[in-house]
């Protein structure tokens, strides 16, 4: 293949795949992105913003299973699983429930550590570099807590996080909290605030990101759905040639599925199970309140976060297991508005401009699979970002380039592999 630009295949269009695109096209590829519906229109769209290194603790805790089974009982709950037999949902929470513990919680946070702390980096480097218009703020994230136990129990969390991987909040008690954030009310208990974190608008990141991509020579295909590999010459072949779209047959001389929480449907095409659950989430979308929050914000008890852009204001949050449901649950979305009552003085503003759901691509170590498939050589999966896959986009980019260019990882690729899942 010496002399001939090899041609990359980026199956979907959302944050992973844009960013998988980026490095590709840096590294000299010719690269085709395909996305089944619009690009950046999926779960990249509506999400909270946050590019976050201080999320490194997984979902999976001590007493986690506890909290959600309590939490469910009242119809209030952020956290809902729809009751039905899917032996894939029950193998995964079974898997879940048995990292519910501090040694297995540790073992993922130090991977996502490592991704998130370069994830930033590259973040920081490409919009600088690129001028790209997203709304990029670095003002930290408040982790708001209403009442006094909840707040000060965080203390010891921050000092685990503090000694185990050097991210640590600043404590503000009440008074001191409103002096920083006079959106908030003076009967909340306090908050820790993370300066390491920024923000951005995922929506106009997406939307710059594709201007780029295509001033660059990259190719976006949108409507044009993957279905299957082209095996060379015969089925058993190790290498594909091509895949079968909607719209027809592309060749190419790599692949990489980028589909999200659709990855699963493609288990059989790559040649092995892909343990990811769809985690649905809902935000809405609206102007500024004239009292708005400088600083991003997440409600700790009731699970609910604040992202205010220079553009407008989100409220996002709660996590369904409900299978791949695409209906909009009213109560959800109300439940959202509630909790920012209880904190804000301007919890929100109309007009709405959005409303939104989203389906988190959950892993259950919450660290997601970047790794060649089992069946193809020249095919990689790049999926599994659950609630931090915007966070995580440049990272997973850059390692997926790496991969395709027979380069050593930044990060070690078995802590992302396959393999490690069994
Ligand atoms: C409420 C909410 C808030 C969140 N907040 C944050 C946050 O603050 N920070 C953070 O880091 N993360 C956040 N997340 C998580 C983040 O949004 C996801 O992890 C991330 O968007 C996943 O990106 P992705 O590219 O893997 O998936 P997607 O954005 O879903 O992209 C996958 C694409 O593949 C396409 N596709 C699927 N099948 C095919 C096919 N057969 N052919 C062609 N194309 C196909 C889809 O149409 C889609 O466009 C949040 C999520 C939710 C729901």
């Amino acid at each position: 293949m010496k002399g001939k630009t090899e041609n990359v295949c980026v199956i979907g269009g959302g944050i992973i795949g844009a960013c998988t695109a980026y490095f590709l096209n840096q590294a000299g590829k010719n690269v085709t992105v395909v996305e089944q519906s619009k690009f950046g229109a999926a779960c990249s769209a509506g999400n909270c913003g946050y590019i976050s290194p201080s999320h490194v603790l997984p979902i999976a805790v001590p007493g986690v299973v506890g909290q959600a089974m309590k939490s469910m009982m009242s119809r209030k709950s952020p956290f809902y699983i729809k009751p039905r037999f899917d032996l894939s949902l029950w193998k995964w929470l079974y898997k879940f429930w048995r990292r519910c513990n501090r040694r297995d919680m540790l073992q993922s946070a130090r991977v996502k550590h490592e991704l998130l702390q370069s994830s930033f980096q590259l973040y920081k480097q490409m919009i600088e570099d690129e001028n790209l218009a997203c709304e990029w703020e670095h003002r930290g994230l408040l982790f708001v807590y209403q009442d006094t136990d909840h707040f000060e129990e965080f203390s010891q969390t921050n000092e685990m996080l503090n000694a185990e991987f050097g991210v640590a909040a600043r404590k503000l008690p009440s008074r001191d909290l409103v002096e920083f954030e006079p959106a908030i009310k003076p009967e909340i208990a306090g908050a820790w605030l993370f300066e390491c974190d920024a923000h951005l608008r995922s929506d106009r990141l997406l939307d710059s990101m594709k201007k780029l991509l295509e001033d660059r020579g990259v190719r976006v295909l949108e409507d044009t759905a993957f279905q299957s590999f082209v095996p060379e010459g015969n089925s058993r072949a190790h290498r594909a040639v091509a895949i079968n779209t909607s719209q027809g047959e592309i060749d190419a001389d790599y692949f990489v599925l980028a589909t999200g929480a659709l990855t699963p449907r493609f288990a059989h095409e790559v040649g092995c199970h892909i343990p990811i659950q769809p985690g649905k989430g809902y935000s809405i979308t609206m102007p500024r309140p004239s009292l708005c929050p400088q600083t991003p914000m997440i409600f700790e008890q009731h699970r609910v976060a604040i992202t205010p852009f220079q553009s407008g204001y989100r409220i996002g949050s709660t996590m369904e297991l409900a299978g791949y449901d695409e209906s909009i649950n009213r109560e959800r979305l109300d439940l959202l508005r509630e909790s920012a009552e209880i904190y804000l003085h301007q919890p929100y503003c109309d007009p709405v401009e959005s409303e939104w759901f989203g389906w988190r691509p959950l892993t259950y170590d919450d660290v997601p699979i970047i790794d060649q498939t089992p069946r193809y050589k020249n095919a990689y999966v790049a999926a599994g970002h659950g609630m931090l896959g915007l966070s995580m986009g440049m990272v997973t980019g850059k390692l997926v380039k790496e991969m395709i260019c027979g380069e050593s990882t930044h990060i070690d690729r078995k802590l992302v592999s396959f393999s490690r899942l069994k």
